[in-house]
């Protein structure tokens, strides 16, 4: 394997505030025996699933990597978008963070599809990333019952259950350290067996600058589950003072901005522009120039990419006859300077993504922060869970997110809050919370992958719900808030505010129909 390059920061990076969430200690660790449950891993479906886990009244235990890292946005600073934004309602309507923490993180919102119907109609915005993460850290920090340790978990502890099935009953940690809990959630995303390619160059790593997990991978094999392999990319970050905006269009937001939670009643962080840009024939001609210095052409990756979210250099392989490509460039944060130019992900060598930037209108100048790279790593065949995101060979064992072959912050949300609320009533001996297709698009993108499958990263759209006329982003607390107060995951804030809203309701149709 080709060494690192220098440009590659180690995992030693210097931590920032962890907002509240302070890990427990070894010696508090050793004072409780067990946790109802036990989530393995802090992006967006771990946050979902130990805070879901929680609600519900479980003893919960957050194991990750670093504590520093929970709520990190791996690629574009952005939530929602067609089909993604309905997903971020309804973990919404369940009480759940993502749609809280984006409304307080938001730099810009904008309705997608606004000219069409409602039914197809995607509610985004551009995230500060370093504000979304400080959001998911406090929101987690407030939650009752809910612990957080920093390590790496290596192993799972099985146990030989009734009929010789194996049943996962804790967790065992770098230092060796067994954490007993009655069901665990695994949400280790792009980490299992993680290897990064840039160019020439290939490194193992779970995300840029992270260390992999090849424990848990093993582990997983052992459980004779079927693991596959995927691959993802993102862009090189660029220097947002280096950029000239002058020659430029602006993409302005919404005004108002339209929020994702139906709690949210005021967006106050400061909005800003977006600028858009585009690839040219120049580009292009580097791009083909170049092509066998790209690991998926030049036979390093082998795995498959996301077909919606394709590679500047796969747009060019197979749409050659386009003129130019679209950029939109995404300011990462208010105080940030760094800019994510959303359009041309890429594993492309360093050299060549600097020549490429100077064939592009306003990047001539640009510089790289940070280069971009293709990420190659395991994912669970998800026909092996049940609709409950449960492992059906193994239960106790839950997985939710990425590793079930998924890409996209939204999908990774919603399937930690279903997977969470499962462990935390299995563990409490009650019975399954499922959605169907009819109920949400929650319960359309399990049903796909648990009777389907996934051949390349599953990502969510509107045109996979067909019942998408009556499964609105805008009604998504109608349909939902009402079963989740059933099982108890709603809080009393919420709670309120349904009950109050019901209430308007009802008395408008009344009045409606009085006419
Ligand atoms: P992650 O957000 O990856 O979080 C995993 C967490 O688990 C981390 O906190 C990690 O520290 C922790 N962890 C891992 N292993 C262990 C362990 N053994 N012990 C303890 N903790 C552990 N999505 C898109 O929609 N479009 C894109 O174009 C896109 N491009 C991407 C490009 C790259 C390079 C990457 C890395 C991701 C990209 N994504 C993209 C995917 C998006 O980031 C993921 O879908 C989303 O983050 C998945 O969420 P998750 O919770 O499953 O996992």
């Amino acid at each position: 394997m080709v060494p690192p390059p220098p440009y590659i920061p180690a995992m030693t990076g210097h931590r920032q505030d962890t907002h509240g969430l302070s890990p427990l200690t070894d010696t508090e660790l050793q004072r409780r025996p067990v946790f109802d449950v036990i989530v393995v891993g802090g992006g967006h479906a771990g946050c979902e699933a130990a805070a879901a886990s929680a609600r519900l009244g479980a003893d919960t235990l957050l194991v990750t990597h670093r504590a520093d890292t929970v709520g990190e946005l791996s690629c574009n600073p952005a939530i929602g978008g067609l089909g993604k934004g309905h997903l971020v309602r309804e973990i919404d309507a369940l009480d759940g963070l993502m749609g809280v923490v984006a409304d307080r993180a938001g730099i810009q919102f904008r309705l997608l599809n606004r000219r069409k119907g409602p039914a197809v109609r995607g509610p985004r915005a551009q995230v500060d990333r370093g504000l979304y993460k400080d959001a998911m850290q406090r929101v987690l920090s407030e939650q009752e019952r809910l612990s957080v340790v920093e390590a790496s978990v290596e192993d799972l502890v099985i146990v030989e259950g009734e009929g010789g099935v194996p049943h996962v009953e804790g967790v065992v940690i770098a230092s060796g350290r067994e954490i007993r809990g009655r069901s665990v959630v695994v949400t280790t995303g792009t980490f299992l067996r993680g290897l990064i390619h840039i160019g020439e160059h290939s490194e193992e790593a779970g995300r840029v600058g992270e260390a992999p997990s090849n424990g848990l991978s093993h582990s997983l094999g052992k459980l004779g589950l079927r693991l596959g392999r995927l691959k993802t990319g993102t862009p090189p970050r660029l220097d947002g003072s280096t950029i000239d905006y002058s020659q430029l269009a602006e993409q302005p937001g919404d005004n108002p901005p339209e929020a994702f939670s139906f709690l949210t009643t005021e967006i106050t962080t400061p909005q800003v522009v977006c600028h858009i840009t585009a690839t040219t024939g120049a580009t292009h001609d580097i791009i083909r120039r170049n092509i066998d210095r790209a690991p998926m052409y030049s036979g390093r990756i082998e795995s498959t990419g996301p077909r919606y979210c394709p590679s500047i250099e796969d747009k060019v392989v197979r749409f050659g006859h386009r003129e130019g490509h679209q950029i939109f460039l995404e300011p990462e944060g208010l105080d940030d300077a760094t800019v994510y130019p959303n359009g041309i992900s890429t594993s492309l060598p360093e050299d060549v993504q600097l020549a490429m930037l100077k064939t592009i209108p306003g990047l001539e100048q640009a510089r790289i922060v940070r280069p971009g790279y293709a990420i190659e790593y395991d994912f669970v065949d998800p026909r092996e869970l049940s609709a409950a995101l449960q492992v059906r060979k193994a239960p106790g064992l839950y997985l939710a997110g990425q590793i079930n072959g998924t890409t996209g912050y939204e999908e990774a949300g919603a399937q930690g809050l279903m997977a969470g609320l499962n462990a935390a009533l299995a563990a409490q001996g009650r019975e399954a919370f499922t959605l169907d297709r009819a109920d949400a698009y929650i319960g359309v993108m399990i049903d796909d992958l648990i009777s389907r499958g996934t051949e390349e990263p599953y990502r969510m759209f509107t045109s996979r719900a067909e019942y998408r006329l009556s499964l609105r982003a805008d009604n998504a607390d109608q349909r939902l808030t009402a079963k989740g107060m059933e099982i108890g995951c709603i809080g009393p804030i919420r709670r309120s505010a349904y009950g109050d809203w019901q209430f308007e309701l009802t008395a408008a149709r009344a009045m409606a129909a009085s006419f």
